[in-house]
């Protein structure tokens, strides 16, 4: 979100007097040519904006750690719901995670995997420009794992899947499920984190043939 929108957003909550979430799991990993813009909680001076971040980005998922930043009032609640549902989050899980910050581990990963990343993610997008058709658009993230890719009106993209994973082999998430009322169908998530550069290209490649075969159709 751009500084406006975000101003905007916390003065919206503040005329109707309702919270914010802002989920953050990406903000560590900010990989864009300026200035990550403020986060919401930075400009919060009401104490309605809930802060949520996680240690799985920028450590380890496995270890299922995150942290939240609020108001006591909001955090009681917090530490009573979550009571009831797993009685407490595993110690050693947080004695190794405040290792990790004390001993520096995660300061020095966070630039090398940003680096890692926005490499990878610069890579994806000279693979779509190559091979990608006419009337396909994507992203150019600032921050995160994913690129966003909108095709043509013409194709489903939770019905190309199938067809993409049997026929070329390759997956992605369809957008449908990111929409609250799931009313569009021509998008796709892709993630540039985890396949190795030649992956990327391969997957491109084949993901592109997947969108032509279904436009020619
Ligand atoms: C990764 C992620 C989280 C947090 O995941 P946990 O592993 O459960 O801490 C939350 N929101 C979004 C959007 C994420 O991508």
């Amino acid at each position: 979100m751009s500084m406006e929108r975000r101003k905007a957003l916390l003065d919206i909550a503040s005329r109707y007097d309702v919270l914010i979430i802002e989920d953050d799991p990406y903000g560590y990993i900010y990989f864009g040519d300026e200035e990550p813009p403020a986060r919401l909680k930075a400009m919060d001076s009401e104490g309605r904006v809930i802060y949520l971040s996680t240690f799985s980005k920028i450590a380890a998922p496995g270890l299922r750690l995150g942290w939240v930043a609020a108001s006591d009032e909001v955090i009681r609640w917090f530490e009573l719901a979550k009571q009831s549902i797993d009685l407490h989050t595993s110690t050693l899980n947080q004695y190794i995670a405040a290792e990790l910050l004390r001993r520096g581990v995660i300061e020095r990963n966070i630039p090398r995997i940003k680096e890692i990343y926005r490499s990878k993610r610069d890579l994806m997008l000279q693979a779509l420009s190559e091979y990608m058709p006419e009337g396909v658009t994507w992203t150019k993230p600032s921050a995160g794992m994913f690129i966003w890719l909108t095709t043509p009106e013409k194709i489903d993209t939770g019905e190309m899947l199938s067809v993409a994973i049997k026929k070329y082999g390759v997956a992605y998430v369809p957008g449908k499920s990111f929409y609250p009322n799931e009313d569009r169908h021509n998008d796709m998530r892709l993630n540039f984190t985890y396949p190795t550069p030649q992956q990327i290209f391969e997957g491109i490649k084949r993901l592109a043939l997947a969108i032509k075969e279904y436009l020619s159709q």
